[in-house]
């Protein structure tokens, strides 16, 4: 869960989100929440900040992160924080995790008089630990609370989804993510690249913004395969990606993710992309830039193939300083 966000910074720009939230504020959330949506979305992120906010003892927002409560649910030991899940190795989750989660329930003292339960991914439950979790929910006393997020509603029993608030989140808009990781202190250049990239997630979003091995391979990447113009530009750049096959990978993904955000932009007149782009590309047609992306499937074959790292990414420069001296006739 990324640090500092707030059950309000994943509600923003939502009316249902908001709705929830302002239920949570108010002590009026159901009983039992489903969250559904695709990954990324945030519904494991939402679901963990809501249960976490349940047993804060801070004062102001919650969760406020740093009271006891609040790093004890973080450290996944709070007695009254329960996470049934699949056994080791094993896919699915079994009606004995939900057995064993009832006898918890039934054994523990309360602390503060409320008790947590989330269950991630629930549609692995298998359909008897589902009818298990049924009758919990039927049971179920005052104060217990229970999540549960799965990427689609209608692989949770319809018994169950009649007993939960159902929520579907979306994947946000580029601009609600923008906004929001601006809102956060986070620079609006950069805000702008991680909203572009992060596939609608705000929490991926963040999550890149701190992992400081992204923002040097990006920088690599433009450094290299987006510098160069011309054949002879390709040694230098060759001496900086040497050492870099184990990197490979990471560096080929962020080149495609590069040149089909300057593709969409280019398809459709917005000029950010393009603008944040080192100038020579402003001459690139869609077509040159596909074309750049077809020779990147064929490094990724080679890459299978065990072709070297330099070879191949050599090749993939020669293609792009072949493209880059047309565009600039
Ligand atoms: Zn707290």
């Amino acid at each position: 869960m990324p640090a500092g966000l707030t059950i309000r910074d994943c509600a923003a720009g939502s009316d249902t989100l908001l709705a929830l939230c302002r239920d949570f504020e108010s002590g009026r959330l159901a009983h039992a929440t489903l969250l559904s949506g695709e990954s990324g979305t945030g519904k494991r992120t939402l679901a963990h900040l809501l249960a976490q906010g349940l047993l804060c003892a801070g004062d102001g927002p919650k969760p406020c992160g740093s009271c006891r409560e609040c790093r004890r649910y973080a450290a996944r030991t709070h007695p009254d924080a329960l996470f049934p899940a699949p056994a080791p190795r094993e896919k699915t989750i079994k009606v004995d995790a939900l057995r064993e989660m009832i006898d918890a329930l039934s054994r523990h003292s309360l602390e503060g008089g409320t008790r947590v339960i989330v269950i991630e991914n629930a549609e692995r439950m298998t359909p008897q630990a589902q009818n298990c979790l049924l009758k919990t929910l039927e049971e179920a006393e005052a104060g217990t609370y229970f999540f549960l997020t799965a990427d689609a509603e209608t692989a949770i029993l319809p018994t169950i989804r009649s007993r939960c608030r159902c929520v579907r989140m979306q994947p946000w808009p580029e601009k609600r993510i923008e906004q929001a990781l601006i809102k956060r202190g986070i620079p609006s250049d950069r805000a702008r690249t991680l909203a572009r990239y992060c596939e609608g997630s705000l929490g991926r979003a963040i999550a890149m913004h701190e992992d400081e091995s992204y923002w040097q391979a990006r920088d690599l990447v433009r450094r290299t395969f987006l510098s160069v113009q011309k054949t002879s530009d390709i040694a230098a750049a060759a001496v900086l990606l040497k050492d870099q096959k184990d990197n490979g990978d990471r560096l080929l993904d962020i080149l495609e993710q590069e040149i089909r955000a300057l593709m969409h932009s280019k398809m459709t007149n917005e000029a950010d992309t393009a603008d944040d782009f080192p100038v020579h590309f402003s001459g690139a047609s869609v077509r040159d830039l596909r074309k750049i992306l077809e020779c990147l499937l064929t490094a990724r074959r080679q890459k299978a193939a065990n072709v070297g790292w330099a070879a191949l990414s050599e090749g993939l420069m020669q293609t792009i300083a072949e493209e880059a001296s047309k565009w600039q006739q």
